[in-house]
């Protein structure tokens, strides 16, 4: 196993995204699944892998802290292609979270509160597959300038599949605009990523994309595809812009 999946990461690399799908799919049937953060990559994603799998089972973090228009997309998404999105919630309600970590916590540790509302969810979810799909690029951030399509994930034990690893935004744009794939309206009002309301604005003109999220903070991720928890050094003594 170990030796073929080496031989596959390899293989895989000239790949289209079709390709690696359609690989997935069969190597892994039923113990793989999609992962979304709903953001415009994993909308193109989930209608390319639905075309060549109407069956394929997709699942989203659902923090209890997403924005109307993103609860919205979910609700397009299922009526579209006639599947139900799987919600991965926190053990914690938001109210349990406030009584036992104080009141707003992504403000002052948005590492812990990353880890209960997302990190947490998704290693239950995880362990029990053999693989996941996610729709990461190597130029969103410097930690995703090294994935493979297809790799072993150490921090989760289970493969990771990138199909879309080596597709730059236009591309994405290119894709979801031709073939009339929903997305989040907030992607037109200067949001190029899109997480909780409370960790995410609207960037500015010349800004990276993803300035938007936990401005104020040495943060890019939220810990679901790193190999260490990311730093959250703040950078700024304001909190968290954007609220
Ligand atoms: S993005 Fe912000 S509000 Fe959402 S889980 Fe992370 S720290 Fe908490």
């Amino acid at each position: 196993m170990t030796t073929d999946l080496e031989r596959i990461k390899l293989v895989a690399e000239h790949w289209k995204a079709e390709e690696v799908l359609a690989w997935a799919f069969a190597t892994y049937g039923d113990k793989v699944e999609l992962a979304t953060g709903l953001g415009v990559e994993g909308m193109a994603l989930l209608d390319i892998a639905h075309r060549i799998n109407p069956r394929v089972n997709v699942f989203t973090g659902d923090t209890e802290f997403l924005f109307p228009e993103t609860y919205d997309l979910i609700d397009r998404v299922e009526e579209k292609y006639g599947i139900k999105i799987e919600r991965l919630y926190s053990d914690l309600t938001p109210e349990d979270q406030q009584r036992l970590y104080g009141k707003e916590l992504w403000a002052r540790d948005p590492d812990q509160c990353c880890d209960l509302r997302k990190v947490q969810p998704l290693r239950r979810k995880l362990s029990t597959l053999d693989a996941w799909m996610t729709a990461i690029r190597r130029d969103q951030t410097r930690n995703r300038a090294t994935i493979r399509k297809v790799d072993w994930d150490a921090k989760f034990n289970l493969v990771k599949i990138s199909p879309l690893a080596d597709w730059r935004r236009e591309s994405v744009w290119r894709y979801v605009v031709k073939h009339n794939v929903p997305y989040n309206p907030l992607h037109d009002r200067n949001y190029p990523s899109i997480g909780c309301t409370h960790c995410t604005r609207a960037v500015q003109p010349g800004e990276d994309a993803r300035a938007g999220r936990w401005s104020g903070f040495r943060k890019t991720e939220c810990g679901l595809h790193t190999e260490a928890q990311p730093s959250t050094e703040l950078v700024q003594l304001t909190a968290v812009e954007g609220d």
